[in-house]
């Protein structure tokens, strides 16, 4: 099935992209194999130089379980064309060498990898990083006018699920010639098609949901083809192609991604509207909640709330994280299992306490990645701990 056909997105994670089998199989075989051979010459030259379709070299991704993988990856963003990569960073690194050369300005809070990329490695190439917050964007059009060719965005952001518009944002970069990408790792294309609303491109740390079983490293990029295709040679020439194995594995998950985040989805806002009536918690950021001061934003440019929220106690973060049965203590999220972190002492302890203040990440911050369990079960978890 080709990922034009006009089907629902349930229907599209099972069946684009997915190869025709000779013996019949319903999904594409796993192709471990670096090396395709050819019936002459003049074949492989067709390849080579561009003429042809086909298998050639794995690291090229020109590999027939790496290309169906990226049919359907394509076609969870409504994209004309994705590239997979080894992880979520490695997808960012090599849209920031290929398109964002003039400098990158990100915008709101971001995954800390993110953050370090632009704000201390790409200056070490010459290209300026720019970390703008949310109560920065006055500076944002001075600098697409002086020449940063990128704005790079997360939405809902990590950990205060900020979320930034991103129709308006698509519309301030266009106006300057520049392109927006947007990380849509903690929404997922369930919740929230960036390419729809005006992203030219879109990456995701396949890592998160898209894997959902915390059992897969791997990274995606979506987009046009005028965007997408100079973007495979820095992947080529860098060696960020994802194992074929790990190809496979992402694409079974992908085939559930719909059930797995609506479910997820459900159990947030139920917990979310549980610990909002909690007496000691202090505060629920959740993009559901009608409380939620981006909750009308996320309602027009949302199809979905999400599986991750954040909450803030009274009394001590560490200690109700600690007496958590259910939720493991890990920074990752998206998963089939409920995860817990507390945002200052992992994914933003290498900030010091003035910069965590300035992006709002206190002590009593807790963030959950609510996984596939029942809600009545992670519910009674956090009644337990909070008491
Ligand atoms: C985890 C994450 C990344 C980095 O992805 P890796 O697969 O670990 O390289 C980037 N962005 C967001 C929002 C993430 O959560």
């Amino acid at each position: 099935m080709s990922s034009q056909i006009e089907a629902g997105l349930a229907t599209r994670c099972i069946h684009a992209g997915e190869l025709a089998d000779p013996h019949g199989s319903p999904h594409t075989p796993v192709y471990t194999t670096t090396t395709f051979a050819f019936p002459d010459t003049a074949a492989i030259l067709d390849v080579v130089e561009g003429r042809a379709a086909g298998s050639l070299y794995t690291r090229y991704g020109l590999n027939p379980t790496i290309q169906a993988l990226e049919a359907k990856l394509a076609s969870l963003e409504g994209a004309e064309a994705a590239l997979a990569f080894a992880s979520g960073m490695a997808a960012e690194a090599a849209v920031f060498l290929t398109h964002g050369r003039g400098g990158v300005v990100c915008v709101g809070d971001a995954y800390g990898g993110t953050l370090e990329l632009i704000g201390e490695q790409l200056p070490q190439l010459g290209i300026p990083g720019h970390l703008l917050l949310g109560d920065e964007l006055d500076r944002l059009d001075g600098l697409l006018a002086g020449g940063a060719g990128l704005l790079f965005l997360e939405t809902p952001t990590n950990p205060a699920l900020e979320i930034f518009d991103i129709a308006a944002l698509a519309e301030r970069a266009h106006a300057h010639g520049a392109l927006l990408v947007v990380d849509n790792t903690f929404a997922s294309p369930v919740n929230q098609q960036p390419l729809a609303l005006g992203a030219d491109l879109v990456v995701h740390s396949a890592t998160k949901y898209l894997g959902g079983h915390s059992d897969l490293t791997a990274g995606a990029l979506m987009g046009s083809k005028e965007l997408v295709e100079p973007v495979w040679p820095w992947r080529k020439n860098l060696g960020q192609v994802p194992a074929p194995e790990t190809a496979a594995l992402l694409a079974r998950s992908l085939r559930t991604l719909v059930v797995r985040v609506r479910a997820q989805n459900a159990s947030a806002l139920a917990i979310a509207r549980a610990m909002e009536a909690h007496p000691r918690v202090a505060r629920v950021r959740y993009p559901g909640l009608e409380s939620f001061p981006g909750h009308d934003l996320a309602a027009r440019q949302m199809t979905g709330y999400g599986g991750m929220l954040t909450i803030e106690v009274a009394g001590d973060g560490a200690a109700v994280a600690d007496g958590l049965r259910l939720f493991a203590i890990a920074p990752s999220l998206g998963g089939v299992e409920s995860l817990v972190t507390q945002p200052v002492t992992t994914t933003h302890h290498g900030l010091g306490p003035e910069e965590r203040r300035r992006r709002g990440i206190t002590d009593t911050m807790l963030r959950l990645s609510v996984g596939l369990e029942d809600v009545e079960d992670l519910i009674a978890d956090l009644q337990q701990a909070l008491s």
